[in-house]
C-alpha cells in the first residue's frame, strides 16, 4: 500500500511512499528499543550537543522543509518559514534547561538522603495531525530526547513526506539512528503499535475521535497518554481594549495558518458598547487579508490542508445559518480554498459556537456584563485558552481564576511559547506539553530513599 500527498492548491502529487508492512514496523520497534539501552546512559550535554545541532540543520535548510509542508498541505510559505524557525527555538530551549528542569530535587526525610530523580521511560509514540507538520512532531521530541527517550512518529497521511523530512532532519544533524524514526503506516495500524510492550506513553494531537480511540487502548494497556485535541479559544473585547492593536491582533489569531490550529481565536465575543465599530474595523482589516498562491511570500490565506476539511466547515456554515446565524463578509468555497468569513448574531445553540470550526471562518457573539463574557466563554466543551482584551487591570485579576481554560492570555492571542506550558482541559485533552511540565509528563518520577 501506498501513502499519497496531495498538494490541496492545484491537485499535484507531492510525494508516493510506501507503507511499512508488519516486518518494517517490527524492525523500527527493535531499533527504538535497542537505541533506548544507550540512549539513556548519554549525559544531558551530549544530548544537548545533538539537539543544538538539530536545531542548526533546521536553520539551515528551512526553505526545503517549508515548501515541502506547504506543497502538502496548503500552508503560506512564509509562514512554514516560521514554523521551521520555531521548531529550532523549541530545540535550543531543551537543550539549554532539560538539566534543570530533571535535576535531582532532595527531599528532607527522617532518611540520611532522600530525594526524587527523573529517569527515561523508554520508547514514546506520536501520533500527529497535519496543520503544522513540523511544529507539532519537533514540540514532542525534543523535551522526549533531552528526557532520554526514543521517539517513534505516525504522521498524518497527507503530510508524510514532510514526515521523511523529519526524519532526515535528525539524520543529517548526526543523531544515533534510532533516536527518531517515522513510520509511514495508515491509523489502522496504530491499535496493535500502542499496544506493543517496547511502547511505555503516547502523544496524541488531532481531534476528538483521534485521540479517544488511541487514549482508551493506551489505557487498557496502562500506559500514560497526553492528549492535545481541538479548542474552541474565545476572543473577548471589553470597550477599553486598546483598539487598534486588538483589531489587528483577533484577526491573526483566527485566520493565520488559513484558521486550523486548535488555539485560534474562533469565537469573537464583543461588548456591546464597542460592537458596531469593532466589527465594522475588524471586518475591514480581513478584506485585506491577501488570499492566494501558498507558494508566493505575499499570501496570507492559502488553501484548507484538504477539500474535504473545507466541505466540513461548509456544512458547520450552513448549518449555522439555517440555525439563524448571518454571513457578514465571505462564506464561498472553491475546492480547498475558503474565503475569510465573519458570521454574526451567534448564539451558543449554534453549530459554529459549539463545534470545532477548524478554518478561515469567525463567529462572533455580544455580551453586556462581565459576567455574561465568563458565561460565554466558558459555555464550550473545549478548553484550551482564551484571550481577554482590556485596559482594566482590576478586572484583568478578577476574570482570570474564572475560565475553565488551560491558558488565559491578556491583550494577547495564546500562542505556543517553549517556556510555558500548553495544553487543555474538558474535551481539548489533558497533561501538558512545553516548559518543565511538558517535559516531565515522560519520565519515571523516581522516589530514592537511603536510609
Ligand atoms: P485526525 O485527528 O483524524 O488526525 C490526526 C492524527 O490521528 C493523524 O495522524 C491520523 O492519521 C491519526 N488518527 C486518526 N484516527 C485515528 C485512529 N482511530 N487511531 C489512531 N490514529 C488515528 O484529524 P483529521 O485530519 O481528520 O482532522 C479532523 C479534525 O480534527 C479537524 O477538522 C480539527 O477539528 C481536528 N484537528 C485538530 C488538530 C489540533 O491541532 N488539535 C489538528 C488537526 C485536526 P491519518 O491521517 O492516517 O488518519
Amino acid at each position: 500500500m501506498n501513502i499519497t500527498s496531495i498538494n490541496p492548491y492545484n491537485q499535484e502529487e507531492v510525494a508516493t511512499i510506501k507503507a511499512l508492512n508488519l516486518d518494517e514496523i517490527e524492525e523500527k520497534l527493535t531499533r527504538a528499543q535497542s537505541t533506548f539501552k544507550s540512549w539513556r546512559k548519554t549525559p544531558y550535554k551530549e544530548r544537548s550537543t545533538h539537539l543544538i545541532n538539530v536545531a542548526k540543520e533546521l536553520k539551515k535548510n528551512k526553505q526545503e522543509y517549508a515548501e515541502t509542508m506547504t506543497r502538502e498541505m496548503g500552508k503560506p510559505i512564509s509562514q512554514a518559514i516560521a514554523e521551521v524557525e520555531k521548531c529550532a527555538w523549541v530545540c535550543e530551549y531543551y537543550a539549554e534547561n532539560s538539566e534543570r528542569h530533571l535535576g535531582i530535587k532532595n527531599i528532607e526525610t527522617e532518611a540520611s538522603k532522600s530525594y526524587v530523580r527523573y529517569d527515561p521511560i523508554g520508547v514514546v509514540l506520536a501520533v500527529m495531525p497535519w496543520n503544522y507538520p513540523f511544529w507539532q512532531v519537533f514540540r514532542f521530541i525534543a523535551p522526549a530526547l533531552m528526557a532520554g527517550n526514543i521517539g517513534l512518529l505516525k504522521h498524518a497521511s497527507n503530510v508524510m513526506q514532510s514526515a521523511e523530512n523529519i526524519q532526515k532532519v535528525f539524520e543529517r544533524a548526526g543523531l544515533p539512528k534510532g533516536c527518531f524514526q517515522n513510520m509511514a503506516i495508515g491509523s489502522d495500524r496504530i491499535e496493535n503499535i500502542v499496544r506493543d510492550p517496547r511502547i511505555k506513553a503516547i502523544t496524541l494531537t488531532g481531534s476528538k475521535p483521534a485521540g479517544a480511540a488511541v487514549a482508551s487502548t493506551a489505557a487498557s494497556e496502562i500506559k500514560k497518554s497526553v492528549l492535545e485535541l481541538g479548542g474552541s479559544n474565545a476572543l473577548v473585547v471589553f470597550d477599553d481594549c486598546d483598539f487598534d492593536a486588538t483589531v489587528q491582533t483577533c484577526v491573526q489569531a483566527r485566520y493565520q495558518n488559513t484558521g486550523q490550529s486548535c488555539i485560534a481565536g474562533k469565537r469573537l465575543l464583543i461588548e456591546d458598547k464597542v460592537y458596531d465599530k469593532f466589527l465594522s474595523a475588524f471586518a475591514k482589516a480581513v478584506t485585506q487579508l491577501k488570499s492566494g498562491d501558498p507558494m508566493d511570500p505575499d499570501t496570507y490565506i492559502g488553501v484548507m490542508a484538504r477539500e474535504d476539511l473545507a466541505k466540513e466547515l461548509e456544512e458547520q456554515l450552513q448549518k449555522s445559518i439555517s440555525e439563524g446565524a448571518k454571513v457578514l463578509l465571505g462564506g464561498h468555497r472553491h475546492g480547498a480554498y475558503f474565503e475569510p468569513t465573519i458570521v454574526t448574531d451567534v448564539t451558543p445553540e449554534m453549530t459554529i459556537f459549539k463545534e470545532e470550526t477548524f478554518g478561515p471562518v469567525i463567529s462572533i457573539t455580544t455580551f453586556k456584563t462581565d459576567e455574561e463574557a465568563v458565561d460565554l466563554v466558558n459555555q464550550s466543551d473545549f478548553g484550551l485558552g482564551v484571550s481577554i482584551f482590556t485596559k482594566d487591570e482590576a478586572r484583568v485579576e478578577k476574570l482570570i481564576p474564572l475560565f475553565e481554560d488551560g491558558a488565559v492570555f491578556v491583550n494577547d492571542m495564546v500562542k505556543s511559547n517553549p517556556n510555558l506550558p500548553f495544553g487543555g482541559t474538558k474535551i481539548s485533552g489533558y497533561g501538558r506539553e512545553l516548559s518543565s511540565d511538558g517535559i516531565q509528563e515522560f519520565v519515571n518520577k523516581k522516589t530514592v530513599y537511603i536510609k
